[in-house]
């Protein structure tokens, strides 16, 4: 199987790259990041109260997680509730954050990402996808922008919503979530040796994605 890895920061366009990219190339393509939303969306559902060791070891006694893909759709199915629109809350994301760091949470996803990347050509993303998931990946990017650019993008987002933060709100969350990500013990987010970095700071999508596709295009002649 032909397998690109992708980490970056949060909303450095790397979903839409992936999405993109994957339909360029016709492989599968695996979001991650939304598989521990779904996690953290089961914890909500369970009224967990406060995310520690034990209320992350009451999660994991009955936890099954299972991917479904509708009419090319990713769809996250958490202890038979499909959580696929209830992933994308600034309140959802913050608490995935908190949640993801615990080894166990990583342990449980580690294996659904693998086995998915043996059986399928695939385009997968998230933060430790180039490091730990996929170390042995055929290519490997990192994308990121400034935390500027990053808010800009998903302040549009949201701007329209009743109860839509403000730009400096959005700017602070995205700030504290990369700081969880880059700085925890397992799974952090950081740039694998031989990944390319990919800055998407003042490019458009077609931009990033043609650059991305140039390079898989030349590794897949060579092999
Ligand atoms: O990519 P996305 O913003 O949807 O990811 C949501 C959160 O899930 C991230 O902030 C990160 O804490 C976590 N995540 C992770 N490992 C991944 C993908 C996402 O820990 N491979």
């Amino acid at each position: 199987m032909f397998n690109i890895a992708i980490d970056g920061t949060t909303s450095s366009g790397k979903s839409t790259l992936s999405g993109q990219l994957s339909k360029r190339l016709g492989f599968k393509r695996l979001d991650t990041g939304a598989i521990y939303r779904g996690v953290a969306c089961n914890f909500k559902r369970r009224n967990l109260g406060v995310v520690n060791e034990n209320s992350i070891a009451q999660l994991l006694q009955h936890l099954e997680i299972e991917i479904k893909f509708k009419d090319d759709i990713q769809h996250v199915i958490v202890n038979g509730v499909d959580e696929t629109d209830n992933l994308r809350t600034e309140e959802i994301s913050m608490l995935t954050s908190i949640i993801s760091p615990y080894q166990k949470v990583r342990e449980k996803v580690l294996n659904l990402q693998r086995d998915f990347a043996q059986k399928n050509d695939c385009v997968m993303e998230g933060r430790d996808i180039t490091t730990v998931v996929l170390p042995n990946a055929d290519v490997k990017f990192y994308v990121t922008a400034t935390p500027e650019e990053r808010a800009k993008r998903r302040y549009l987002q949201y701007k329209d919503l009743p109860s839509a933060p403000t730009f400096e709100e959005v700017l602070a969350d995205l700030k504290l979530r990369d700081e969880r990500d880059e700085h925890r013990q397992y799974g952090k987010l950081a740039v694998a040796k031989d990944a390319v970095v990919i800055d998407t700071t003042g490019k458009t999508l077609g931009e990033v994605t043609d650059i991305c596709e140039n390079i898989v295009r030349k590794i897949q002649k060579g092999k």
